[in-house]
């Protein structure tokens, strides 16, 4: 398939990144057709990409014009099927194993063998999603970074049945999205969590240890290392939840004790202090 041959994609899952997917794709130029399991979320996705776009046309990054269209490339249904005459589905459901392969093996009935899948999952293998269908060699990691419209990054995994033709494609197609993509082979973590999310136990580990506050870490990570957001700061705006999940996969998947979850972050994920979408993690968000 060649790059002009990819007219329409499907979407499953509207949430945080399939959202900013959709709008990506939309915005430049190609129909979607974003699927979700109730009407109410796509109908709640579309008021978010609407805003999006209307700050967008605010920083007169886009035209009154490009929002409209935009917002007419994007067809939304409930229905997996929806899926069939597309020449790219991105999977961005729920980070949950066995609801992916599971979603996998159905598109693989619906679409045609000329179909190509993407995952944007953040931890899961792509060589084992993409061996439940029989299209291993047509099936790729797409990881999106959030905000998707914001920025740049796009991690391309190769799983390892992953084709030349297919990274080929896909990395020309992210080019074309506006994107930065950087291929990655499939190992535990990917690049970009691989390295952060260590990053984040460790400061964790540091502030246990009485090494210094919270506040004190960021500072420096900020102030010393230029980065724009401090660990903890970055860690309860990710979800401390997200963040043990992927300690775990790193921990279970390379089995190397470095990857260790620290236990105060166990803990404030079994008190339900999860970072900003709780209101509370490292830092209070309540007022
Ligand atoms: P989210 O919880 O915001 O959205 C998930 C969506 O999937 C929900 O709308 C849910 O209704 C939908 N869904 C669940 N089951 C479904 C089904 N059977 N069919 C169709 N839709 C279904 O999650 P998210 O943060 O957007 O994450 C989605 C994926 O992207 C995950 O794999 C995650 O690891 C990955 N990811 C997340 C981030 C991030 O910062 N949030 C960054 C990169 C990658």
């Amino acid at each position: 398939m060649n790059i002009d041959d990819i007219k329409k994609v499907a979407i499953i899952g509207c949430g945080t990144m399939g959202n900013g997917i959709t709008q990506v794709f939309a915005s430049t130029g190609y129909e979607v057709e974003l699927i979700d399991i109730k009407q109410e979320f796509l109908d709640r996705a579309i008021t978010v990409i609407t805003k999006s776009l209307d700050r967008m046309i605010k920083k007169e990054k886009i035209t009154e014009d490009d929002k409209k269209a935009a917002l007419s490339r994007i067809h939304t249904s409930t229905d997996l099927t929806s899926a069939k005459d597309t020449q790219l589905v991105i999977e961005a459901v729920t980070e949950d194993l066995d609801l992916k392969l599971d979603i996998f093996k159905k598109l693989d009935d619906i679409c045609g063998s000329d179909v190509y899948f993407a995952s944007n999952t953040s931890s899961l293998p792509i060589t084992q999603l993409a061996a439940s269908t029989k299209r291993p060699d047509m099936f790729i990691g797409m990881h999106f970074m959030n905000p998707v419209p914001m920025m740049k990054l796009i991690e391309l995994i190769r799983g390892i049945a992953t084709s030349d033709e297919t990274y080929a494609l896909i990395e020309e197609l992210s080019k074309k999205l506006g994107k930065t993509p950087v291929l990655v082979n499939d190992f535990p973590g990917f690049i970009a969590n691989r390295i952060l999310i260590p990053m984040i136990n460790e400061a964790i580990f540091a502030h246990m240890e009485g090494v210094g506050t919270i506040e004190a870490i960021d500072s420096v990570m900020k102030l010393g290392m230029a980065h724009p957001m401090g660990p903890f700061t970055l860690a309860d705006f990710i979800g401390l939840d997200v963040c043990l999940a992927v300690l775990e996969v790193l921990h279970s998947g390379l089995g190397d004790p470095k990857y260790r979850p620290c236990p105060l972050l166990k803990k404030m994920v079994q008190a339900g202090y999860l970072g900003r979408k709780t209101g509370r993690g490292f830092y209070n968000y309540s007022k």
